[in-house]
Protein backbone atom coordinates (compact mmCIF):
# COMPACT_ATOMS: atom_id res chain seq x y z
CA UNK A 1 0.00 0.00 0.00
CA UNK A 2 1.82 3.34 -0.96
CA UNK A 3 1.70 6.60 1.41
CA UNK A 4 -1.20 8.22 -0.07
CA UNK A 5 -3.30 5.46 0.70
CA UNK A 6 -2.06 4.76 4.35
CA UNK A 7 -2.50 8.24 5.10
CA UNK A 8 -5.97 8.28 4.03
CA UNK A 9 -6.22 5.59 6.56
CA UNK A 10 -5.07 7.81 9.32
CA UNK A 11 -1.44 7.47 9.15
CA UNK A 12 0.60 10.37 10.89
CA UNK A 13 4.11 8.75 9.88
CA UNK A 14 2.83 8.38 5.97
CA UNK A 15 1.31 11.77 6.26
CA UNK A 16 4.91 13.33 7.42
CA UNK A 17 6.66 11.38 4.55
CA UNK A 18 4.31 12.42 1.95
CA UNK A 19 4.61 16.10 3.46
CA UNK A 20 8.53 16.46 3.53
CA UNK A 21 7.89 15.19 -0.48
CA UNK A 22 5.51 18.10 -0.87
CA UNK A 23 2.53 15.71 -1.69
CA UNK A 24 -0.87 16.53 -1.16
CA UNK A 25 -3.39 13.54 -0.39
CA UNK A 26 -6.40 13.78 -2.12
CA UNK A 27 -9.34 15.83 -1.07
CA UNK A 28 -11.18 13.90 2.18
CA UNK A 29 -14.78 15.50 1.03
CA UNK A 30 -14.58 14.17 -2.50
CA UNK A 31 -10.90 12.66 -2.95
CA UNK A 32 -10.09 16.15 -5.91
CA UNK A 33 -6.71 17.36 -6.60
CA UNK A 34 -5.48 19.29 -3.78
CA UNK A 35 -2.93 22.60 -4.02
CA UNK A 36 -1.69 25.31 -2.25
CA UNK A 37 -2.60 28.67 -2.07
CA UNK A 38 -0.54 31.99 -1.10
CA UNK A 39 -2.54 34.26 0.48
CA UNK A 40 -1.53 37.98 1.48
CA UNK A 41 -4.79 40.55 1.03
CA UNK A 42 -4.80 42.64 4.08
CA UNK A 43 -2.23 40.56 6.07
CA UNK A 44 1.08 41.75 6.93
CA UNK A 45 2.44 38.25 5.79
CA UNK A 46 1.81 36.02 3.62
CA UNK A 47 -0.67 32.73 4.65
CA UNK A 48 -0.68 29.28 2.82
CA UNK A 49 -3.65 26.72 2.86
CA UNK A 50 -4.14 23.93 0.94
CA UNK A 51 -7.67 24.05 -0.84
CA UNK A 52 -9.20 21.03 -3.26
CA UNK A 53 -9.60 21.97 -6.65
CA UNK A 54 -13.18 20.92 -6.76
CA UNK A 55 -15.11 21.23 -3.49
CA UNK A 56 -13.18 23.73 -1.84
CA UNK A 57 -12.52 22.27 1.10
CA UNK A 58 -9.38 23.62 2.88
CA UNK A 59 -6.77 22.99 5.54
CA UNK A 60 -7.17 26.68 7.67
CA UNK A 61 -4.34 29.22 6.79
CA UNK A 62 -0.50 28.65 7.85
CA UNK A 63 2.18 30.57 8.38
CA UNK A 64 4.31 27.95 6.27
CA UNK A 65 3.73 25.88 2.98
CA UNK A 66 4.74 23.02 5.20
CA UNK A 67 2.50 23.90 8.07
CA UNK A 68 -0.50 23.73 5.30
CA UNK A 69 0.61 20.70 3.77
CA UNK A 70 0.96 18.82 7.26
CA UNK A 71 -2.39 20.04 8.81
CA UNK A 72 -4.17 18.96 5.40
CA UNK A 73 -2.05 15.24 4.99
CA UNK A 74 -3.02 14.95 8.50
CA UNK A 75 -6.21 15.34 8.79
CA UNK A 76 -8.72 12.76 10.54
CA UNK A 77 -8.84 9.57 8.93
CA UNK A 78 -10.54 9.81 5.65
CA UNK A 79 -11.79 6.42 4.75
CA UNK A 80 -11.40 3.07 6.27
CA UNK A 81 -9.85 0.02 4.57
CA UNK A 82 -13.06 -1.73 3.22
CA UNK A 83 -14.18 2.06 1.95
CA UNK A 84 -11.07 2.15 -0.14
CA UNK A 85 -11.57 -1.04 -1.27
CA UNK A 86 -14.58 -0.01 -2.30
CA UNK A 87 -13.67 3.23 -4.19
CA UNK A 88 -10.88 1.09 -6.12
CA UNK A 89 -14.10 -1.49 -7.37
CA UNK A 90 -14.66 -1.21 -11.01
CA UNK A 91 -18.26 0.30 -11.43
ZN1 LIG B 1 -12.92 18.26 -2.46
Amino acid sequence: MDDIKLAMLGSKDAAKRLTEAGVLVPCPMCHGKARIRNERYYQPNIRRNVICTRCFTNSGWYKTEYEAILSWNTRAPILSESELKKLEEPI
